[in-house]
């Protein structure tokens, strides 16, 4: 261009007087030790919060917390079409349901903390205009009037030809060359415009970066004269992303996949601006097997309930157990690390960016509920008694006012099996809770009396009625299971159940199914756990009553 830029930055942002010195300023450098990354978790507000964010998130704070460093939330609202009211607070609320902790950015609805602010992009227009007046100012930027309809022309044109990339670049980028007396007839006769980025990139070289998940990609470099602010002064992602990431002081830019074929335009954008380019880090899809096909695919929100992380909270899954399922997915050295300190706080996991395989990660509900029945069975009966009040207060009040009627009985429910070297693993979700104790409370205890088929009913008769009359509420768990053992040989079974193995044929069963018998005529389930405790807080009228009506039916 044959003319003065500086003429050019001046028509195109009178109202601009920052410096991008000031600005270095302002955000200087980050005080931290060495080696200490700062990372940034930066979705659109979108009004939900995807498992993948949440998952993207976690690898933010932990990338920070192993190294010392500062992970800070920044809300990306430049794209109007893409958002909702209130976007911000369900993320929001997502990340706090599991106590995902940022240092910096954005807290809540219009407010935020920390000294690289602001945090949203829709406030932060003067850095953008600072900075693109001075590309303009360098020559690296232009105003461009093109129409959608050229553009659109462009493309067809493109479409039909042999170009090997589409796009706003060499003998297609017509406002490149404009003159200073053209680009002011433009403005002053009021076409719109946006600002284009002026690339000296060139078709056959190639760029290459070093991708800490990836290791290092070759890609050709950019020649697109990409917008950097659109028509309304909005900046383009590209754009946005280079100034906020230098002015915020990242150092490890870590997001989805999806953003790897950008980055040749993202280094040409920090090197024209003069910053330097952050480390990269391109993160795994999180997908599933489709159920009905068997193939692998993204989650996806209008398919799969799971894609939103409330379906979590919903469900009642502790965040200990969806951050701990997560991490196994992250790193495959966490489950190593769980063994040798079973009891550490899980964001103290020494995360390595370097042990994320690059290939999407399988999220898998199955997986999910086992690793969450194990997190449950470690937790001690007061922690699990609130955690299943506080979601049953949200999620199904009937429940919650049963389940909280009497604290000490529903704690001591909760402890049956628990707070021992081998705790009982069976709850995965509090939504489970009501249905697994359901016998416990006459309000949900619907009685379904059916024998197994290798007791006859004149049996279970006789072992229900000898139960009664030796039936005590004092019993402690040796004196239960004793008189359970007595009951067998007079009714011909056996206490022995090594005996019964070798000569079945000898005995109607053995204590187990004794056991059974009762336990189906209290509890209306085979499996239950202790059920010398469970009787004990069901007490003697409830006990007897439900054996009587079983031998009733019988
Ligand atoms: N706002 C972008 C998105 O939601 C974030 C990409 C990035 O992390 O740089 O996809």
């Amino acid at each position: 261009m044959n003319y003065d830029t500086n003429k050019l930055a001046e028509l195109l942002f009178p109202d601009v007087t920052g410096t991008v010195a000031e600005l270095e300023e302002k955000y200087p450098e980050r005080n931290l030790k060495e080696g200490a990354r700062v990372t940034r978790f930066a979705p659109s507000p979108t009004g939900y919060l995807h498992i993948g964010g949440l998952f993207g998130a976690l690898v933010d704070v932990l990338t920070a917390r192993a190294t010392g460093g500062v992970a800070y939330l920044r809300v990306e609202d430049t794209d109007k079409k893409r958002e909702i009211d209130d976007g911000v607070s369900a993320i929001i609320n997502g990340f706090n349901s599991f106590s995902i902790d940022f240092d910096e950015g954005v807290t809540g609805f219009n407010t935020e903390k920390g000294d690289y602010g602001p945090y949203t992009q829709s406030q932060r227009a003067e850095i953008y205009h600072i900075v693109a007046k001075e590309l303009v100012q360098k020559g690296l930027a232009y105003p461009c009037f093109c129409t959608a309809d050229e553009l659109s022309q462009i493309r067809s044109e493109q479409e039909k030809g042999d170009a090997l990339i589409w796009g706003y670049f060499g003998k297609w980028a017509k406002c490149r060359d404009l003159s200073l007396e053209e680009i002011e007839k433009n403005i002053q006769e009021g076409k719109p415009y946006v600002l284009r980025f002026r690339s000296d990139g060139q078709e056959d070289k190639r760029i290459s970066f070093d991708d800490i998940i990836r290791g290092k990609i070759e890609m050709p470099e950019n020649i697109i004269d990409e917008v950097l602010l659109k028509s309304d002064g909005i900046p383009t992602y590209h754009f946005a992303h280079a100034c906020d990431d230098h002015f915020m002081r990242t150092t490890h830019v870590i997001r989805g996949e999806e953003w790897i074929s950008s980055v040749p335009k993202h280094i040409a954008l920090f090197k024209a601006c003069g910053f330097k380019v952050p480390k990269y880090a391109h993160t795994p899809q999180v997908m599933k097997i489709d159920e009905e096909d068997g193939t692998k695919r993204k989650l996806s929100k209008r398919k799969d309930p799971e894609a939103a992380v409330s379906y979590f909270v919903e469900e009642g899954f502790p965040k200990e157990s969806l951050i701990e399922y997560l991490l196994t997915l992250l790193n495959s050295n966490f489950e190593d690390w769980r063994r040798a300190n079973p009891k550490a706080d899980a964001f103290s996991f020494p995360f390595n960016l370097k042990k994320m395989s690059p290939s999407g990660c399988l999220f898998d509900l199955v997986k999910l509920n086992d690793v969450s029945k194990n997190v449950i069975s470690v937790m001690n009966a007061e922690d699990v008694y609130s955690y299943i009040a506080e979601w049953a207060k949200k999620y199904d009040e009937d429940f919650f006012n049963v389940f909280t009627a009497d604290p000490e009985k529903s704690k001591a429910m909760v402890n049956i099996d628990r707070e021992s070297p081998k705790p009982r693993k069976d709850i995965a979700k509090w939504s489970e809770v009501k249905e697994y104790f359901s016998y416990m409370f006459d309000e949900f205890y619907a009685p379904a009396f059916e024998l197994p088929e290798n007791i006859q009913k004149e049996d279970a008769k006789a072992i229900l009625e000898s139960y009664l009359k030796v039936y005590s509420t004092e019993d402690d768990k040796d004196v239960w299971f004793s008189k359970i053992k007595d009951l067998c040989e007079p009714l011909g079974f056996t206490p022995n159940v090594k005996e019964y193995k070798k000569n079945p044929e000898l005995f109607k069963g053995h204590v187990g199914d004794v056991s059974t018998v009762i336990r189906l005529a209290v509890t209306s389930r085979k499996n239950t756990p202790d059920l010398c405790s469970i009787m004990s807080l069901l007490g003697k009228e409830k006990i007897e009553a439900r054996i009587n009506n079983v031998l009733k039916s019988l």
